[in-house]
Parts: C-alpha cells; structure tokens; sequence
C-alpha cells in the first residue's frame, strides 16, 4: 500500500522534528525515521508495510491512501526558540468601543495586502505553526476578502480573532479560517454592559452559525466587576454548547480601562476567576521559560514586538523581515523571575505585560498569584 501525507498536516523542522495537523491543532514531535518517511510520503508517497505507526497516522488523518495535490512549505530548520505563532494585527479599525480595549483610539492603521502576504511567507518558511489574524476588528481590514483568498495558500493554522458582531452567515460561507475566537465578556446584561448594548446576542448568534459550519470556536472572556456572578452559568452554556476552549483572562489596566475605572478588577478579586478557563491550546515545548516563547506580534502601523500589549516597545518594523526582529527578542527564562513559589513550572510567573503594569518586569502577576491562592 502507498501512504501520502494529508493535507489537513504539514512537516515542521522546530527544535525537534514533528508533524503538525493543523485542522485538530495537534503537535506531534517524531524520531528521525518517522519523520523521514512522513517526508517521503509528503513528496511522492511511499510504499510500506502497515504497522502502529502508520495505523495510528491513518486514524488521525495524517496519512492518507490516496495522492493529494498540495503545496508543502519548505523544510528549514527553524530558529532556537522556534517562531510558532504569530499575532497579526491587520487593522486598527473596530465597530465597538470596549470599555476595556488596549488600542483606545490609535487611528486607523492597516497592514497592507503586500505586507501580510510577505509575513505570512517568511512565517511558513520559519516552520511557523499558527497566525491569529487580530484588530481591531479584523472583518473591518479594508481588503479583507483579498487577504481570506491569500490565505488558503499556506499551509498553517489560521484563526481569526473577532467581536463576532459582523460575522454574517453570508461571510461564514467563504472564510479560509481553521479556528474563530470570538468574544463572549458574560451573559447578556453583563457583555453588554462592557462591549454595548446588542453586542451579546449578536456574538452568540455567531459562535452558533460558526458551530453549525463546522468551524472550531474557541471564547475568549475578560473578567470585570459586572460578569462575575455570570461564570458558573457561562461555563455551563458554553460546554452545553460544544466550545472546547475558553480563555478567561483580566484585561490589563492600560488603553480605555485606564478611563473606565469602574471596570478594573483588583487582583486578589478577579485573579480567582482565571481558574474558570478550559482547554489551553498551547503546545508542548521547552521548559524554563517564561510567557510568550514562541510568540510575536505585528502591530498594524508595521511595528514588530513580542506580543501586541508591547505594541508601544517594538524590537523593530515588519520590513527588515519576521527572523531579524525574531532575533532581537530574548526570551525570559523563569530563574530570572522574582517569583517564589511552589506553583512556579506551571504558572511561569504569569503575563510579563501585567508584571510590568505593577512595577517590575520581573516580578510577580498578582492576579496569578491569586489563582494559585499564594497571595
Ligand atoms: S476590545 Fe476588540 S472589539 Fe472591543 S473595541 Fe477593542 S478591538 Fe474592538
Ligand atoms: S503564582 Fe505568583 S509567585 Fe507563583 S509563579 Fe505565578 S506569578 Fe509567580
């Protein structure tokens, strides 16, 4: 019998070799052998006996028995540590006005159709795994419809960050993502009290048609001082209703919150309330260091920093290319922290951003701290 690679998986050189499927999200590492024959499989096909291996490639949709036509990005090794995803702000422009949003009023910039399409190529060839297409609201990016027919080209996992407000069922039809994240801040009272009024039941009615399409949804939920009696039941809905991941994080004080002083959580308050979140999606990789390994961000005025919080401390502009600024990012390791407790290989000390918001880089998230009920 012949296998031949999927095209639902791609091959990556990161640390270690490992084959990526990108529809379920799923990292595999592999020994040299396995990996060599994935690769004959990924060029010509490749004949062979069937065993564990590739019973079990074949359950998981990474083998297939029949040739498929698919563009395989090349494989160079990727640098140490490995650039796997990247958040891709491509438009500052938003049809809300969260009480909590970080860009507040930072214009209208957009990243161009040119720009996307050469960061996207160079992510490919760093091995890069995942691109969360950001905002603003990223539907408002004047050219999306061109930038949702690039995408299809490559081959990573693509997940579109949204308000969910202008997710119509006629655009659903034809959009090129894996993934959406959409917005859910409480139930109806609650959302719409942070985000405007309308703003819940037009975000629900978008995870559901996204469900109904088969798309993968993930939520994602800022906690603040109107939702949180809300979370029991929000779990409930959201496991009733099929959502495999839920984000629960605390906006950082900074942006329109810094105004919205009534929408602030205090740590040892709303710390506690990250512990409601469910399916991580991050993938094994090193240990020892701190929080966004293998993260960067490209802000929508073509800065490049190492998340969008430090869109105001960039390490450089999209032009010089994803791997010159890449370099130029240190990675914290957790010994450098000025953390003390025993929680520390899980926690990682937190958000380093909202470390810093409390005075030091390297010093503890309180609002962490309060999840793992060290303060
Ligand atoms: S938080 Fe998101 S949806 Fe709300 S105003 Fe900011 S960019 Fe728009
Ligand atoms: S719980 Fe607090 S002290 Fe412990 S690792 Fe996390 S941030 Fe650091």
């Amino acid at each position: 019998m012949k296998y031949f690679l999927s095209d639902k998986a791609s091959l990556k050189l990161l640390e270690n070799p490992c084959v990526y499927h990108i529809k379920n999200d799923e990292l595999y590492e592999l020994d040299f052998e396995s990996f060599d024959f994935l690769k004959r499989c990924s060029e010509s096909g490749c004949s062979a006996k069937k065993n564990d291996f590739i019973d079990y490639c074949l359950k998981e949709g990474i083998l297939v028995t029949k040739k498929i036509d698919s563009r395989r990005p090349p494989l160079e090794k990727s640098p140490v540590p490995s650039l796997r995803y990247i958040e891709l702000q491509i438009t500052n422009k938003c049809n809300l006005r969260c009480k909590h949003c970080y860009i507040a009023d930072r214009g209208t910039d957009e990243l161009s159709l040119k720009s996307i399409r050469d960061i996207l190529k160079e992510f490919e060839y760093m091995q890069g795994l995942r691109v969360l297409i950001t905002g603003g609201e990223p539907l408002l990016h004047n050219r999306f419809e061109e930038i949702n027919e690039m995408l299809s080209q490559f081959l990573i996992r693509k997940v579109l960050f949204t308000n969910g407000t202008l997710l119509s069922e006629k655009k659903l039809k034809h959009l090129n993502f894996n993934e959406f994240q959409i917005s859910i801040d409480g139930l109806e009272k609650s959302h719409d009290s942070l985000r405007g009024i309308g703003t819940f039941k037009k975000a629900m009615n978008a995870v559901k048609l996204s469900l109904d399409y088969g798309f993968n949804v993930s939520i994602a939920t800022m906690v603040h001082p109107e939702n949180i009696n809300d979370f029991d039941r929000m779990k409930k809905l959201f496991m009733k209703i099929g959502i495999k991941e839920w984000q629960v994080d605390i906006p950082c004080i900074t942006g329109r919150l810094t105004e919205n002083v009534d929408f602030q959580m205090n740590p040892k308050e709303g710390g506690k309330y990250l512990r409601y979140g469910y399916g991580t999606g991050i993938h094994t990789s090193s240990s020892g260091f701190a929080c966004g390994l293998h993260l960067m961000a490209i802000i929508a005025n073509g800065n490049v920093a190492k998340c969008t919080f430090y869109s105001d401390a960039p390490v450089g502009k999209v032009e010089e290319g994803l791997r010159k600024c890449w370099e130029r990012i240190k990675p914290v390791t957790i010994d450098e922290l000025k953390c003390d407790c025993e929680y520390i290989e899980s926690c990682r000390g937190g958000c380093r951003y909202r470390a810093q918001l409390s005075g030091d880089p390297l010093g503890k998230d309180l609002y962490r701290c309060a999840l793992y009920g060290t303060i």
